[in-house]
């Protein structure tokens, strides 16, 4: 709080609410109109939602490394603009599935429906030695791999959490034939997953079901070696190679010192693709979800890009996939960044920057952001507000809640003091086909991306960078980061 207040006076008493020179001539190339040019061809229907992976993301992504060629940035991927990320498409094949449990005539067999199968290996086995295994808790120990190494493997061990799923992966590695448990099972479409590394051991086939009578059926059974016998037949995974990419551009710094320091600017520019079921055209357009944070990338792009005098430190505009998967685009870049992490000062990601029509109320004239007070860029963010005319302002709640729902964790998670950026949190038609680029308001927009050019211009010449605030417990484990990304530094 007291370095809140002093930065305010300091704000006040130096810069009296003015832009500086630099900055007026900064913020001209921020339009309205082409704002509403990005979001209006990333959200048209032809893109088809922009699902990872699909031709309409592919499209997408050109139509972003176009614009940075336009704007003469320097590319910064593997090839040209584009940072190639090799992923795998994994299709589990059903049509001859059979898992049947037969306990002295007392018989269960699985119905495909109620599965989840992940076997990388074709299984075929008759009458094999069933195991049970109960893991109660987290804390419970592991069975013996002389017990189950070559046996099916009932595996009991209900919940959900980080950790039971680590036990279960454990008890997959210690050699079973085959893993059966009860659990919660999602639709079974093709799943995402990096390459697997050439000769790393492959788990042991996982039959997840849902059936309740499975569950009856393996109360009765004794802990340990059981009288039980499993036939079952599983297809091998189909794994086909697909290119998944980040869209990088540089705008080198102008300091000699300051040059080999970065911010990062992102935004992901995938989406959810089109609804399975549903009324009218079924794409979601995901105009606001992200077109908007693109569309934010590409402005301050062109606004920087545009200076006839370089900021001090380098500006790298980024655009990522698989956002919707689960943060796979961020976590990809995390885990082979560009450029060092230790010497990335700061991430700005950006979302939900068009839609002022939020859930709980309108929105004009105001900025937010999740983790407001978690690093020292909530700070400037509210200073280049005031010279701007934005509110920028922390939510009670959603400020914190947020923080791990988009691509600033992967950044946060390594280290660099990270935050997202929006106007909206959650408005009527997120993650729907009404997510369109007509319901963004453009005027706002403007102003609010004004707010941001400021901001980022502030730290990419502010020889003091960033920081996490110490102070505040939730950042204790990205400090640990920070501490040490910087340790030998
Ligand atoms: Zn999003």
């Amino acid at each position: 709080m007291r370095y809140l207040l002093s930065t305010l006076l300091t704000v006040v008493l130096l810069s009296g609410g003015e832009l500086s020179a630099p900055e007026k001539s900064l913020l001209t190339p921020i339009a309205a109109d082409t704002i509403k040019g990005h979001v209006s061809f990333l959200a048209s229907d032809a893109m088809e939602g922009r699902d990872t992976p699909s031709r309409g993301l592919e499209i997408a992504g050109e139509y972003i490394a176009s614009q940075f060629r336009r704007f003469g940035l320097e590319p910064a991927g593997d090839e040209g603009y584009f940072q190639n990320a090799p992923y795998i498409q994994v299709t589990q094949p059903m049509d001859q599935f059979q898992v049947t449990l037969d306990a002295g005539g007392k018989v269960w067999k699985a119905v495909p429906a109620s599965v989840m199968l992940t076997s990388a290996t074709a299984v075929s086995l008759a009458g094999a030695d069933v195991v049970k295994v109960s893991l109660p808790d987290e804390n419970a120990p592991l069975p013996a791999r002389e017990l189950v190494e070559g046996k099916a493997v009932i595996l009991v061990a209900p919940g959900r959490t980080r950790a039971m799923m680590t036990r279960r992966d454990a008890v997959l590695a210690l050699g079973p034939s085959v893993v059966v448990m009860a659990g919660f099972v999602f639709s079974s479409g093709p799943r995402l997953m990096e390459s697997r590394v050439e000769g790393a051991p492959r788990r042991a086939p996982l039959v997840v079901t849902s059936d309740p009578d499975f569950a009856k059926f393996v109360t009765d059974l004794p802990e340990g070696a059981t009288p039980a016998k499993l036939t079952a037949k599983l297809q091998a995974a189909v794994d086909q190679p697909i290119k998944l990419k980040n869209v990088i551009a540089k705008l080198p710094g102008s300091d000699p010192k300051l040059a080999d320091s970065y911010i990062l600017l992102t935004a992901h520019y995938d989406h959810v693709g089109v609804s399975s079921r549903g009324e009218g055209d079924r794409i979601n357009n995901g105009a606001n979800d992200d077109a908007s944070g693109v569309a934010t990338v590409l402005s301050l792009a062109e606004a920087f890009a545009r200076l006839p005098q370089r900021p001090k430190r380098t500006i790298v505009f980024m655009t990522y996939f698989g956002e919707e998967k689960g943060l796979f685009g961020s976590r990809y870049y995390a885990s082979h960044p560009v450029f060092p992490l230790a010497k990335t000062i700061a991430n700005l990601n950006f979302e939900h920057m068009g839609r002022t029509d939020d859930n709980e109320g309108p929105r004009v004239g105001k900025i937010t952001a999740s983790g407001f007070d978690y690093t020292t860029l909530g700070d400037v963010l509210t200073e280049a507000g005031l010279v701007t005319g934005v509110e920028a302002w922390k939510h009670e709640k959603n400020s914190d809640l947020f923080f791990a729902r988009s691509d600033n964790q992967a950044l946060a998670d390594a280290g660099v003091p990270a935050l997202t950026v929006a106007v909206a949190w959650i408005f009527p038609d997120y993650h729907r086909p009404g997510d369109e680029w007509a319901k963004l308001d453009y005027a706002n927009m403007e102003k609010v991306l004004r707010t941001c050019a400021v901001t980022v211009s502030r730290i990419a010449n502010d020889e003091k960078a960033p920081a996490w605030v110490e102070s505040n417990p939730k950042v204790d484990k990205y400090v640990k980061a920070w501490k040490a990304l910087h340790a030998g530094h």
